[in-house]
């Protein structure tokens, strides 16, 4: 597995500007134990994590990490400083949490549902970085998974450079159209992908999703379990606070 980044208390090294990164615009909602339910914006029921997932730590081990302040509400992060984890808090609740991704999220963060053209710009210099990063450690891919394809960049990336199949799940509606618009095949959930496609792939790449997750743990051993080939790779890109490597490791 490669990982860029910092995640689950694993630590790695480096610069972000060799990812082309911005990892003050991470984004993250890794959490446990929840509570004191509020509601968000659009009405959505949201919550309050009370316990870290990873370290069941609780809020008086945390630090703020990011206030990422968009036209609709500031999105508040924070890193616990147990683990190192960087989570959203408070977030929309489990019941919310497709609703949520689907269209309110970029609405929040950027203005609007549809991508604006900093966002393509960041996509595509990430999309180009990771590949950069892959290439070295990663020789053949005949099947790439990318969960959190946003518009396809990424997807587009691994085909130029391994001329590979790939499939993507993105679950924000308009950026998911824009990704099938340029011919790519998408799904909204994991849940969508044809049971002929589990244990296909030969990567399987996630960039700034795991944050997102409410049970990432849980998601990354589905993905090794039911996605990946045996000997697949996992790409990861993560928030971090201290820098940027890349590094192996085993879940
Ligand atoms: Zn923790």
């Amino acid at each position: 597995m490669l990982l860029a980044g910092q995640a689950s208390g694993i630590r790695f090294s480096g610069s972000p500007a060799e990812m082309g990164t911005e990892p003050a615009r991470a984004v993250s909602e890794l959490t446990g134990t929840c509570g004191n339910s509020s509601v968000g914006p659009s009405g959505s029921p949201w919550e309050t994590v009370q316990r870290c997932l990873l370290c069941q730590s609780r809020p008086e081990r945390w630090r703020p990490f990011e206030s990422v302040a968009g036209p609709v509400l500031t999105l508040h992060y924070v890193r616990c400083q147990e683990c190192g984890l960087v989570f959203m808090n408070p977030r929309p609740d489990a019941s919310s949490l497709s609703d949520y991704y689907a269209a309110e999220y970029r609405l929040q963060v950027q203005g609007q549902e549809d991508p604006t053209a900093k966002d393509r710009w960041a996509q595509s210099k990430r999309a180009q970085n990771i590949v950069r990063l892959a290439r070295p450690l990663v020789h053949e891919v005949e099947t790439h998974l990318d969960i959190g394809s946003s518009l396809g960049e990424l997807l587009a990336a691994f085909h130029g450079e391994y001329a590979c199949a790939g499939v993507g799940v993105e679950p924000g509606r308009d950026y998911r159209r824009r990704s099938e618009e340029r011919g790519q095949q998408v799904y909204a959930d994991l849940g969508g992908l044809p049971l002929e496609a589990r244990s296909s792939f030969d990567v399987v790449t996630m960039v700034h999703v795991l944050e997102h997750l409410p049970d990432p743990l849980a998601y990354l051993r589905e993905i090794r379990e039911d996605w990946l080939k045996p000997c697949g790779h996992l790409i990861l890109e993560v928030p971090i606070s201290l820098g940027i490597l890349r590094s192996r490791c085993r879940i």
